[in-house]
């Protein structure tokens, strides 16, 4: 689940981390109350979508020549006409694909004088089995082209759970970072927070990109970006308050009320799968004959006939949808619990597009008569490779 910036840098200064002062706004009308509230002369007018690259992105309604969705303001009048310009818009990122995001809150703070921007992040480095600062010099770029073109500019301090971040990782990172003085001072408390916010939160990633080292040698956070780990959301109400439904998928959203494992992709061949195996395995294949998933959907083992339809649904309403693969091997799911929760769906929203079934393992037998008996336009596949080769057919008749 992500957040906002304005939301992760709320949460990091509850830890005491350093963050400008700001104020989120929900429409054009109260900038300049906003704005009014911080100490000037400098503003930052923040787009906030969740999505980086903002600073460099595009406002499609306002063509190449406005600026991007990150702007400095120098009184409260130029904070205010920023903000009406950007409200209602659609910001295009190298992050947001090419539909863009539309801009529905705005963050004004306080603007810094910057001396050097940092990147800093903390994530799961699955490879030693531990939580990992990742640090470079070259912040506030595109992080991705830094680790391609110059790897060694970026170091990975590992930390050690039992004792969380020590001295020696403190100095560690501040030498990476090349901070002394009154930012090395800072660097004792700021790093301890962060893992500390990253650890109590579950959190999967946290990205200050940039944090800065200002004129004045302190050091703040001015960019910040959380992701948490989905599976602990349940201890976390607090951080669920700060869901943002309107940034998310809609399909997704759905799925997860129904706990499907469904991701959106950008293909046309809609798929239902039991089991991540096999489901990973199905989008192999068709990406073998020459098509793209349209979707992840893991209906899972215990799933009843409503959930099964409802994962249908979910497939059936995305219009990117050309074809329908259904892929099941019954174990502990049935396969007459799938035939009955798709021949419930189709009779509920009808089916617009081929569907190919491939069915196997417990009560196949019955799962087949059940969808022979609907009288649903289904093309049976005997296995894997059959029933991916007649979904592409299908789509390119
Ligand atoms: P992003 O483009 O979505 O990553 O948004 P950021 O919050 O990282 O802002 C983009 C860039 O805007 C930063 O890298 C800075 O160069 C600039 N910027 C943001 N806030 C300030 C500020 O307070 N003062 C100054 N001078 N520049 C800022
Ligand atoms: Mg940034």
């Amino acid at each position: 689940m992500n957040i906002h910036e304005y939301q992760a840098k709320a949460l990091l200064k509850s830890y005491g981390a350093p963050v400008a002062e700001g104020v989120a706004i929900f429409s054009a009308e109260e900038a300049e109350a906003a704005a009014k509230q911080l100490p000037g002369p400098l503003y930052v007018v923040k787009s906030q979508i969740h999505a980086g690259g903002r600073g460099k992105g595009k406002f499609k309604e306002l063509g190449p020549d406005a600026k991007g969705g990150v702007r400095l303001a120098f009184s409260i009048d130029e904070a205010k006409s920023h903000a009406k310009e950007m409200f209602g818009n659609t910001l295009v990122t190298a992050q947001t694909g090419e539909a863009g995001k539309q801009v529905n809150r705005l963050y004004i703070e306080d603007g810094a004088d910057i001396a050097r921007e940092l990147y800093c992040s903390l994530l799961v480095d699955r490879s030693v089995g531990k939580v990992a600062f990742v640090v470079s010099t070259e912040g506030g770029m595109d992080i991705e082209a830094v680790a391609h073109d110059t790897p060694e500019k970026i170091h990975t301090i590992a930390i050690d759970p039992e004792t969380g971040v020590t001295a020696e990782n403190v100095a560690a990172i501040s030498k990476a970072l090349e901070l002394s003085g009154a930012a090395a001072e800072d660097a004792k408390s700021l790093f301890p927070i962060l893992y500390k916010a990253f650890s109590e939160k579950d959190m999967a990633l946290l990205e200050i990109n940039p944090l800065i080292v200002m004129k004045n040698d302190h050091l703040r956070v001015l960019d910040a970006k959380v992701s948490f780990d989905g599976n602990a959301m349940f201890r976390h109400d607090d951080v669920k308050a700060l869901r943002d439904e309107t940034e998310e998928d809609a399909k997704e959203i759905e799925a997860s009320k129904w706990d499907l494992a469904y991701v959106a992709l950008d293909g046309n061949i809609g798929c239902m799968v039991n089991g991540a195996g096999l489901a990973m395995a199905t989008m192999d294949i068709i990406k073998l004959y020459g098509k793209e998933p349209a979707n992840f959907c893991d209906v899972g083992g215990g799933a009843g006939k409503e959930k099964v339809a409802a994962a249908f649904k979910i497939i059936t309403a995305d219009p990117k949808v050309e074809g329908i693969l259904v892929n099941i091997f019954g174990g502990i799911m049935k396969c007459d619990v799938i035939a009955e929760g798709v021949v419930a769906a189709v009779q509920e929203v009808g089916l617009k597009v081929p569907l190919v079934v491939r069915l196997e393992g417990t009560n196949v037998e019955l799962g087949k008569k059940i969808l022979n008996e609907s009288g649903l336009a289904i093309t049976a596949a005997d296995d894997l490779d059959d029933a991916a080769k007649k979904i592409v057919a299908a789509i390119n008749a």
